[in-house]
């Protein structure tokens, strides 16, 4: 039995701003880092401009390794204020403590986020929790740096068991030590499965850190509308060569509302939508199947090469039978036919074989 998301898990709220369409994707969008006042003020208007409703600006950035920029801290909240005050947005920050929550509290910001590296430490997560109950900001939890989906929930319970009810998930990719385009890869089945344990929860996708590259942010936002996601969380940028943080992933305010023009979403008719979603589901983990493939028939050749290396017959048989009785066995236990097991595996040895015979 899957463990019940805290107690009032039914009074999740949905985040709804007065004055946003609840009818579009929910879009956060701002820079990585508030730098200055001006840069700040100027990427504001600008994204206003087009049509943003919601400003981000990361006041304490928590970088990887010392050295980096590590935010304006305090000093931007006064800057977050102006932005509200002249372009009427919404604005939002990463808190990573205790004191940065009340800071921001004091500073009246809109909206709080968790960032990956805190939403992996359940310690930082239940202090954010803690400095949070009584109130009702919005908050939104990235995923875990690990693609692990019960930290992930862990870290909505906390809040949810500190009283908060509008809160929300962003799916910002997961780092992996497989080479990868992507600077956090999707691992798309992750959000996926959140979505299936808890339906309610608004999801958004952060295609910025996802794709760590500006060419990437359009097709994985594309992505995560076709998977039926309910918003997007955007690094954009006034002047995106020379930000102080995440320079290869921030786009101009002008290319972010041409993405958000462009984007195609899903039927809005509820049957439609939801088949839609579910054959994107399918899409999605075909792809995921494709790549994983495609690594297996590498580590063949590999195998091949080693074979010719060392005068090891290509075919062997007992091998194979072993292989072929464990994973049946395994596929049964996993609700699937042991026939249907034995005939991929069938195909797929024999794919493997022939490319090892390449090989050789
Ligand atoms: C950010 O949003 O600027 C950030 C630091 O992201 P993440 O926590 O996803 O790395
Ligand atoms: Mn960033």
């Amino acid at each position: 039995m899957e463990r019940l998301f805290c107690d009032a898990m039914d009074g999740l709220q949905p985040l709804r701003f007065a004055g946003v369409d609840p009818r579009r994707p929910l879009v956060v969008a701002g820079p990585c880092s508030a730098e200055t006042e001006e840069q700040t003020l100027a990427t504001a208007r600008r994204l206003a401009a087009e049509g943003v409703r919601i400003f981000r600006a990361g006041l304490w950035k928590p970088r990887t390794k010392p050295g980096g920029f590590e935010g304006v801290g305090t000093e931007g909240l006064a800057w977050l204020r102006r932005v509200r005050r002249e372009t009427g947005m919404y604005v939002a920050t990463e808190a990573a403590t205790a004191e940065h929550v009340a800071a921001a509290l004091d500073a009246g910001v809109d909206l709080l986020w968790i960032g990956a590296r805190t939403a992996s430490n359940p310690f930082a997560v239940q202090q954010i929790a803690d400095a949070l109950r009584g109130c009702d900001l919005p908050v939104l939890v990235k995923n875990p740096v690990s693609p692990d989906l019960e930290l992930w929930i862990g870290a909505l319970e906390r809040l949810c068991n500190a009283g908060l009810r509008r809160l929300g998930a962003i799916h910002r990719g997961f780092t992996s030590i497989d080479a990868s385009v992507y600077r956090n890869p999707p691992m798309w089945s992750v959000p996926i499965e959140l979505r299936r344990r808890l339906p309610h929860l608004p999801l958004l996708c952060d295609p910025s850190h996802m794709g760590g590259r500006r060419e990437l942010v359009a097709p994985l936002a594309q992505q995560a509308m076709d998977l039926g996601f309910d918003g997007l969380f955007v690094e954009a940028h006034g002047a995106p060569d020379t930000a102080w943080s995440d320079r290869d992933q921030q786009i101009a305010p002008e290319a972010l509302g041409a993405l958000l023009r462009t984007l195609k979403l899903r039927e809005t008719n509820a049957a439609a939508g939801e088949l839609g979603a579910l054959r994107a589901q399918i899409d999605r983990i075909d792809d995921e199947l494709l790549e994983l493939l495609a690594r297996r028939m590498a580590v063949s050749r590999e195998i091949g090469r080693y074979k010719r290396a060392h005068a090891v017959p290509v075919l062997q048989s007992h091998r194979y039978e072993e292989l072929l009785a464990r994973r049946t066995a395994q596929a049964a236990a996993a609700g699937m036919a042991p026939a249907f097991m034995r005939a991929l595996l069938q195909v797929l040895h024999e794919e493997s074989v022939r490319q090892q015979l390449e090989e050789a």
